[in-house]
């Protein structure tokens, strides 16, 4: 029984020295149990899957202004992500959403085009998205569920089981009811916000134009009501968002270069 249980131990301390992963640009620790290319490959799988579920926006103009904020963002995140094989698609939905899977496959809802506005609230969001990926956050949140989960079961969690794209689907927020139980933490945004925000200063948008963006989507949110009590409990309030914003903005805005 003794050495049972020192085994369970050692086999934590691998599995959690084996995840450990440094996100760029904060560079805090955190841990990922699955390794990059397979969320990678589940990425791709499922962003795949969507593009045949949901309708893609045939509005011309707001399809170019999607792939040209995009690729912006892209050629500033590359470094970061290395291996990612950037694709940008506008999805037909009334919802206010957006994500970046793992691998740089980003959606965006055309239900949140009237919030963003302009190229620069894109690109506010566009930034946050990609810093979610880029930092790996979604597998965190799924780590986090599987922890216990994984030392059960020791190694053998096959890659293709449906439990493992259950969790994989529930820590990017996509598809399955754990998603509403597993929002990305304040942490989490706050970190996203800081990355994004320096994406976007890089990309050539003013990131004082994030401010803007973020205080539509509250003000989108209360005009929502009721429908945002789960969302309200783990993310910043609106005005705690703005508030770290500002204190972030001086180090962006010193990054920032128009572009010609
Ligand atoms: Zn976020």
């Amino acid at each position: 029984m003794g050495l049972l249980w020192r085994y369970w131990v050692l086999l934590g301390v691998g599995l959690w020295m084996a995840g450990c992963t440094t996100v760029p640009v904060t560079g805090r620790s955190q841990f990922n149990f699955m390794g990059e290319g397979q969320e990678m490959q589940l990425g791709f799988s499922e962003f795949e899957k969507m593009k045949k579920e949901l309708p893609v926006s045939k509005d011309a103009q707001a399809n170019a202004m999607v792939e040209r904020v995009g690729r912006r963002i892209a050629a500033v995140a590359q470094s970061d992500m290395p291996k990612a094989q950037w694709e940008f698609i506008l999805f037909e939905s009334p919802d206010a959403n957006a994500f970046c899977l793992p691998g740089g496959k980003v959606g965006i809802y055309t239900g949140i085009l009237p919030i963003t506005k302009d190229e620069a609230g894109l690109a506010t969001v566009m930034g946050h998205e990609v810093a979610h990926a880029v930092a790996r956050h979604g597998g965190a949140r799924m780590s986090q569920a599987a922890g216990l989960q994984v030392l059960g079961v020791g190694v053998g969690l096959a890659s293709a089981s449906s439990k493992y794209r259950d969790l994989f689907n529930a820590g990017y927020g996509m598809g399955s009811q754990l998603a509403v139980a597993l929002p990305h933490s304040r942490m989490q945004e706050a970190e996203a916000d800081e990355i994004g925000l320096q994406y976007m200063a890089l990309a050539g948008y003013p990131p004082s134009a994030s401010i803007g963006f973020w205080q539509r989507f509250g003000e989108f949110n209360r005009s929502k009501g009721g429908n945002t009590a789960w969302f309200l409990r783990t993310h910043p309030t609106d005005e705690q968002r703005v508030e770290n914003l500002r204190r972030l903005l001086p180090k962006a805005e010193s990054m920032y270069r128009p572009q010609p």
